[in-house]
């Protein structure tokens, strides 16, 4: 079996270097463990994070282990009367071709309701997270204005559609012309504004300004920096933040250790959210999963009725995880980031 364990810790943006990709034997499965093959691997932001050492929400990936990451496998052998060989299914394994478990917290997957890559996806835990992001901390009402960072991406894309479902006028932020034509014409997006070809916060505020004429209610935050700047002194009396990600600054490092420096903006910044009673609501998605059930049973059928759309980008090869998680950290990724490890037999 292969592995792709981190090598060393990233200082800025992480290189190919930081990676190593291993061959292992195949693990054998014990009394009641299950032997997976790994058939997709999902990419996503909060992973560079896991490559630091520090404080944070989740321990930090010792080196010279497997990258974590959620994936759909196979189940080749099975000593757990709970699972049958070729059963699929979803869990954190990692960067790993195959891997042991014992069952515990594995979900059981039907390609009859969805593509199996979405368990990962639109109807896994980045779904999920644009799922409780808009519902339990925007509390969106129908005629509001909502503001979505990274519009294109896997939680961006959801927000957008479930908020234009619900009545809201939906303005996207993404990189380049591309993302933001898909934004309007498929994601259904009211205005979508390219923030890689703005010049500065100023000028992007600008342009969201004039997309938002009442103003903004939800400003999701996915991506901290330019597009914060930009949309924080839009935002109206009693609006909301979901405060869901900060892309644009998980390469900076750690924070400068001068709280002078540190804080530099911050009195601007508190000032608008007091006057404003701007309520920013930070959450991370596993303290919500008592709540999945019910994102299952409301998202899948608009996505089997086609009235909700994902973008999938798919790297091919474990070994090329690296190379892809990179691009994603630089934007480059369009749609929900995966890489395919081994076939999906489910797949045309
Ligand atoms: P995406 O699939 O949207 O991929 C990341 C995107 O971020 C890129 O495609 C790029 O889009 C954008 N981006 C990258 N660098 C920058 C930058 N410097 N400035 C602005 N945008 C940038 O990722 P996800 O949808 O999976 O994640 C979106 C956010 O949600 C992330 O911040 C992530 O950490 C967060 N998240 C939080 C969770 C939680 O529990 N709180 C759970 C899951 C995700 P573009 O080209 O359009 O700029």
């Amino acid at each position: 079996m292969q592995q792709v364990v981190l090598a060393a810790r990233p200082i800025g943006e992480p290189k190919l270097s930081d990676f190593r990709l291993e061959s292992r034997p195949m693990p054998t499965p014990g009394p009641g463990q299950l032997l997976i093959r790994t058939v997709w691997l999902s990419l996503d932001p909060y992973m560079r994070g896991r490559m630091d050492e520090g404080k944070s929400y989740a321990a930090a990936v010792a080196i010279g282990m497997p990258m974590e990451g959620g994936c759909v496998g196979e189940v080749i052998t099975s000593n757990n009367p709970l699972f049958a060989v070729g059963d699929f299914v979803e869990n954190r394994f990692g960067w790993r071709s195959h891997t042991l478990s014992d069952g515990k917290g594995v979900r059981k997957l039907d390609a009859d309701i969805a593509p199996l890559s979405t368990a990962i996806g639109v109807l896994g835990m980045p779904g999920f997270t644009a799922y409780i992001g808009l519902h339990t901390h925007g509390m969106p009402q129908k005629g509001e204005t909502i503001v979505v960072g990274a519009a294109t991406g896997a939680v961006g894309s959801l927000v957008g559609q479930l908020a234009k479902i619900q009545g809201l006028r939906t303005v996207g932020v993404a990189g380049g012309k591309e993302k933001c034509d898909y934004a309007l014409k498929v994601l259904g997006f009211d205005a979508c504004l390219d923030h890689r070809s703005t010049a500065d916060a100023a000028a992007l505020s600008s342009k969201i300004g004039a997309e938002c004429p009442n103003g903004v209610d939800i400003y999701f935050e996915n991506t901290g920096g330019k597009t914060f700047d930009a949309v924080l002194p839009l935002i109206n009396v009693h609006g909301r933040i979901p405060l869901c990600g900060m892309i644009s600054l998980y390469n900076s490092g750690a924070p400068p250790a001068e709280p002078a420096d540190r804080f530099s903006n911050f009195p601007k910044v508190w000032r608008t959210l007091l006057v404003n009673r701007i309520n920013v609501r930070g959450f991370i998605i596993t303290d919500h999963y008592d709540q999945f059930p019910k994102f299952i049973d409301d998202v899948a059928p608009l996505i089997q009725k086609g009235k909700i759309l994902y973008k999938e980008s798919i790297t091919i090869g474990l070994e090329k995880a690296p190379q892809a998680f990179i691009q994603l950290l630089r934007g480059e990724n369009f749609g929900k980031q995966l890489v395919s490890v081994s076939e999906d037999p489910t797949r045309y």
